[in-house]
């Protein structure tokens, strides 16, 4: 017989005392341990992995406070509500609450009757914030949302900058952060930026093995939306999510229209509203939320079947963090994105017309350039996902292009036409041209504005009849993911890029991804 550990057992108590589970997940011991000990620790764990309970678990263990530093502002009151249900002493500190209620809060960090203590990360830049916490008894400093400091992620916060001031001014307090996306490159940030250079690292598998990716192209979005969920999700709760309120508004009543009960999400919408539609998905069943991304974060429903997207995300960390809300429960679920031309050209243009430097904007492509490699992959979806995140691994065969794979073809010569009408085109720059124009023009369409311009004695009008229209819009889609085109101001007009000239002087090849006939439609299996 073995003694019990001095670490494990008490961490294992407040498991099963306080949070009624029986044993641990993954490496939720380990960094426990780890913590309660006294070290620093950075946690990479997908999200529904268990991140709370590493710090949750130490506070408990640990003399004193552990202080929370987390930006959901909104999920604040519902974190420490469900804290108080399981009889942890927990309260937080920010912006939404009166003087008074504040002031009930510190005097009870002050008395020592707090486990747990949630700050946004602005509170940690005022003075008094942190006179405050010299007073009292700190167990721990646990960082949530850990990306948002690092300003390569996608979800950069400055005010999380300031977080690095924690272990000067108490050196010998342990702290956790956690997150759960970050790159290689994101996860050295972050360590950096959090004085956290010497932490062990945690690095969970970021694999959800029950999610299955799909990628379609976009034609009619509602339609196909409509038949996911007739066909596969009939009377299954999930989540759509949109890029603008507008589209999020009509979604929803197309849906609700078609009798699938779907309600908006979006920060339009006034506080009641938002928290009453929130409340109700979380509560009935079978409910679809149609939302843009300001929902969804920390939302904790196990038994989403879906997630679609109906506009591309704007980074492979979003899509992640996003479709990641599907399955939490372990049962199979479907994370469904339709993408098309459009999206391509409208974030190459928002991203052309973005605030902030040139830096900021090469960020922007960067993150969305990974997001097309994944979109445009003849690979598995799950590889490349896995991938982006360090993680090696092989095809799934439970992803649409492990099921049915793309053809790829050679499109050398499809490029070199669309790329020699828009080298035409560009002759005309004050003109508006956009994709419908060029397709037109490949086509040898007699339309008003090719009379107007006289576009009929373009050497390449005519020339792409060999193809149809949707494959000359896939076509293009692809060489704006590749880099060989780019859009340029306000109307999106495509433009060449440095890298076309060598694909119009055959010094390259173009590889194109062929648009499967029909989209995977595996059937779905529950596991037993
Ligand atoms: P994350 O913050 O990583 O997204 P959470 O901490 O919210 O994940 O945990 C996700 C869900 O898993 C929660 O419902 C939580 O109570 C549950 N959970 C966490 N750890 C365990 C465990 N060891 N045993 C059973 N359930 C757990
Ligand atoms: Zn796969």
């Amino acid at each position: 017989m073995t003694l019990p550990d001095t670490t494990t057992q008490p961490a294992l108590d407040t498991l099963r005392r306080v949070f009624g589970y029986d044993a641990f997940r993954g490496n939720q011991q380990e960094i426990i341990e780890h913590v309660v000990d006294g070290g620093d620790a950075l946690v990479l764990m997908p999200t529904g992995g268990g991140k709370s309970l590493c710090y949750q678990i130490p506070a408990l263990v640990r003399p004193g406070t552990g202080i929370v530093v987390s930006p959901l502002i909104a999920l604040m009151q519902d974190q420490v509500d469900a804290l108080m249900a399981l009889g942890v002493r927990a309260g937080f500190l920010n912006s939404t609450q009166d003087f008074g209620r504040r002031h009930e809060v510190e005097e009870a960090f002050l008395a020592g009757e707090l486990d747990l203590l949630y700050l946004a990360p602005e509170r940690l830049k005022v003075e008094s914030t942190l006179r405050l916490l010299d007073r009292g008894k700190i167990a721990l400093f646990a960082i949530d949302e850990a990306h948002c400091v690092a300003q390569w992620g996608h979800d950069f916060r400055p005010d999380y900058l300031e977080l690095s001031r924690l272990h000067e001014r108490w050196p010998s307090v342990p702290r956790i952060a956690l997150t759960a996306t970050a790159t290689a490159a994101t996860r050295k940030e972050i360590a950096h930026r959090l004085n956290l250079d010497d932490a062990l690292q945690f690095v969970s598998s970021f694999d959800r093995p029950n999610i299955q990716y799909r990628i379609v192209a976009k034609n009619r979005p509602e339609q196909q939306l409509l038949e996911l969920l007739t066909t596969e999700h009939k009377g299954d709760a999930g989540i759509v999510y949109c890029l603008s309120r507008a589209s999020t508004e009509r979604t929803a009543q197309f849906l609700s229209d078609n009798g699938i009960e779907a309600l908006p999400y979006h920060a339009g919408l006034d506080a009641r509203t938002r928290a009453r539609n929130q409340a109700r998905f979380l509560r009935e069943d079978g409910l679809v939320v149609v939302a843009t991304i300001a929902f969804g974060m920390g939302i904790d429903k196990p038994d989403v079947r879906f997630v679609a997207h109906l506009d591309l995300p704007k980074s492979v960390e979003g899509y992640y963090q996003e479709t990641g809300r599907a399955g939490r429960d372990g049962q199979p679920s479907t994370a469904w994105l339709a993408y098309g031309l459009q999206d391509v050209v409208q974030q190459r243009k928002m991203i052309a017309t973005s605030e902030g430097d040139d830096a900021h904007r090469r960020r922007l492509g960067t993150h969305l350039d990974a997001m097309l490699a994944l979109c445009e992959t003849v690979e598995c979806r799950r590889v490349q996902l896995l991938n982006y995140f360090g993680q090696d691994s092989t095809p799934c065969g439970n992803c649409d292009t492990c099921l049915s794979p793309p053809e790829a073809w050679d499109g050398t010569i499809a490029a070199q036409k669309v790329l020699s009408a828009v080298y035409r085109l560009d002759r005309e720059r004050r003109q508006k041209f956009g994709v419908g124009h060029i397709v037109d023009i490949l086509l040898g369409r007699q339309t008003a504005k090719i009379q107007q311009f006289g576009h009929e004695s373009l050497t390449v009008f005519g020339v792409g009849t060999e193809l149809a229209e949707p494959v000359w819009r896939g076509v293009i889609r692809q060489l704006l993911a590749q880099g060989l085109l780019t859009v340029e101001g306000d109307h999106g007009t495509l433009v060449l890029t440095e890298a076309s000239a060598d694909v119009l002087a055959r010094k390259r090849e173009v590889r194109l991804r062929q648009e499967p006939k029909r989209a995977a439609k595996p059937a779905r299996t529950r596991a037993p």
